[in-house]
């Protein structure tokens, strides 16, 4: 990460790792934070409700990014466990974290997931119904809303898919930009990745 910034001619310290811990034990977890890890991000909120709550005693600084797809009917845990949640992507599921804000009183910082790719298999926002959803989602949800997040698609270069990603977002003054994987976060971080989401380059493979 370090050299794909300076290769980019970006502080190194401008992007924020996000170690992605689906699959992986709690044990795994713990000897990251112990190594001074402590964004981490799980796509199941079940699993992640298992994993999380109980380290944060001795774990105050803990960041815990949900990155699957969210259902409805999960959005009140996902609004208990998570600080942030990075794959909003339709008014019914902005509409049921809003209900969850109200009854918890908590509101994590949001992303809205586009799909960059135009892959009928991955949720994401449509590009054509993008700005429309980011300005209501923002009139919504204020400075809560912090960014986009999108999923490269697979054996093509994910370049034109970042760069356009990193300019809707500067286009409506986001400041978030989680794009990246193990498999692309170079490309990511020369796009302007402000957090790239890497869980098998850590963890090793699932
Ligand atoms: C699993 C997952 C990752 C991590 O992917 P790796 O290739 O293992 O680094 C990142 N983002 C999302 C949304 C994922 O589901």
């Amino acid at each position: 990460m370090a050299s794909a910034a300076q290769t980019a001619g970006r502080d190194p310290a401008s992007v924020t790792l996000v170690a992605v811990s689906k699959t992986a034990p709690q044990t795994a977890v713990l000897a990251a934070l112990h190594a001074g890890q402590c964004q981490f991000g799980e796509n199941r909120v079940q699993e992640a409700a298992e994993k999380f709550p109980a380290l944060r005693t001795d774990w105050p600084d803990l960041h815990l990014h949900l990155i699957g797809p969210l259902q409805t009917n999960k959005a009140l845990d996902a609004v208990r466990i998570a600080d942030v949640i990075e794959t909003l992507d339709r008014p019914k599921l902005a509409d049921a974290i809003a209900r969850a804000a109200d009854i918890t009183g908590r509101l994590p910082g949001l992303l809205i997931q586009i799909n960059i790719g135009d892959e009928p298999q991955k949720s994401g926002v449509a590009w054509q119904n993008a700005d429309d959803f980011i300005r209501t989602s923002k009139q919504r949800f204020g400075a809560n809303l912090r960014g986009l997040m999108g999923i490269a698609p697979l054996g093509v270069d994910p370049a034109p898919y970042f760069a356009r990603l990193a300019a809707t977002a500067a286009t409506h003054g986001l400041a978030d930009l989680s794009i990246g994987m193990s498999g692309d976060f170079p490309a990511a971080i020369a796009a302007g990745a402000t957090h790239v989401r890497i869980g098998t380059a850590i963890f090793g493979a699932r």
